[in-house]
């Protein structure tokens, strides 16, 4: 059938709002009891597999890629943030990488963005640990601070390690970078960022938990509302398909390799038995689901995409 010229100029936009050969924006809604999460994508970085973890085999490895259908020469990782919305007061859980990223990450303010939200909105920052992905979001390259309004809220125990000046010179020459890092980035609000201590509430609905090892002040989230329950993981695994399958493993990232697997058998076999829905920082988007016993180790069932919320 043959649409006429005038009709289809009514009908359809000038310009589609999705450009054929990108995705629609990374946002995923969904609830925990009364409280309205927004997960917000801030694309992926990849790296080579050989190499990313310490004490396996890369046969072992390739085998478990295999599994999950995934290629085998490299590992895609996703960045995955949390919005809580308190009636219009935005708390977000980690930030992105801001413009510090790979060429493929950088996508969280778009995202942000087309969920309908508001840089200058954000009421707190709360920060699960001070590697780059996690906080760069905080604060543009050109110094520029992202969440102008924002009450900035980080482990004391990550603080106390990364801001240490004496922790800084003796780290080897391939961590000073992440040191410098979390200066530039908390150095010009030093004095106004809050830390607190693990086991406290930090805001409303959400309790720190203590999770050592990814790095010294690791910390995951307990959200809680009426019946509502979610334990946000932070980086206790990196990608499920690896770490959550088999958790004995252990990435290049986890800075003392031994308590963090210490941490992640106990965070898997707690969410495990507790039936209690999780949220990966590093897990495909939209990065939430629960974890099933397999064999020796877990599995991360993800949640099935739902229009109703
Ligand atoms: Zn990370």
């Amino acid at each position: 059938m043959t649409i006429p010229a005038s009709a289809s100029a009514q009908t359809l936009p000038a310009t589609s709002p999705v450009e054929p050969d990108r995705q629609a924006p990374g946002f995923y809604r969904y609830k925990v009891g009364d409280l309205l999460i927004t997960a917000v994508n801030d694309g992926v970085g990849r790296r080579p597999i050989d190499g990313f973890i310490r004490n396996a085999e890369l046969d072992d490895v390739q085998g478990a890629l295999d599994a999950a259908f995934l290629p085998r020469d490299n590992i895609t990782i996703p960045f995955t943030t949390l919005v809580i919305d308190r009636g219009g007061k935005l708390t977000l859980i980690d930030t992105g990488n801001g413009d510090s990223g790979a060429p493929t990450s950088g996508l969280w303010m778009a995202n942000f963005r087309a969920a309908g939200f508001d840089p200058a909105a954000v009421e707190t920052v709360v920060i699960s640990h001070f590697h780059g992905d996690h906080i760069n979001g905080l604060r543009l390259k050109d110094g520029t601070a992202v969440f102008p309004s924002a009450e900035v809220l980080v482990p004391e125990a990550e603080w106390a390690f990364w801001m240490d000046d004496a922790k800084m010179a003796a780290a080897p020459d391939g961590m000073k970078g992440a040191f410098q890092n979390v200066r530039r980035v908390f150095g010009p609000i030093a004095g106004d960022v809050k830390q607190f201590k693990a086991d406290s509430e930090v805001v409303p609905n959400v309790t720190a938990v203590a999770a050592y090892g990814h790095t010294p002040g690791h910390t995951v989230f307990a959200v809680t509302a009426g019946e509502g329950r979610l334990m946000v993981m932070s980086d206790t695994t990196n990608h499920p398909a690896l770490f959550v399958r088999n958790p004995e493993w252990q990435a290049i990232f986890d800075m003392d390799g031994d308590m963090a697997r210490e941490t992640r058998k106990r965070l898997l076999d707690m969410a495990a038995s507790e039936k209690m829905q999780v949220a990966f920082y590093h897990a495909p988007f939209p990065a939430t689901g629960h974890i099933a016993r397999d064999g020796d180790g877990f599995a991360f069932v993800p949640v099935a995409w739902s229009p109703i919320i």
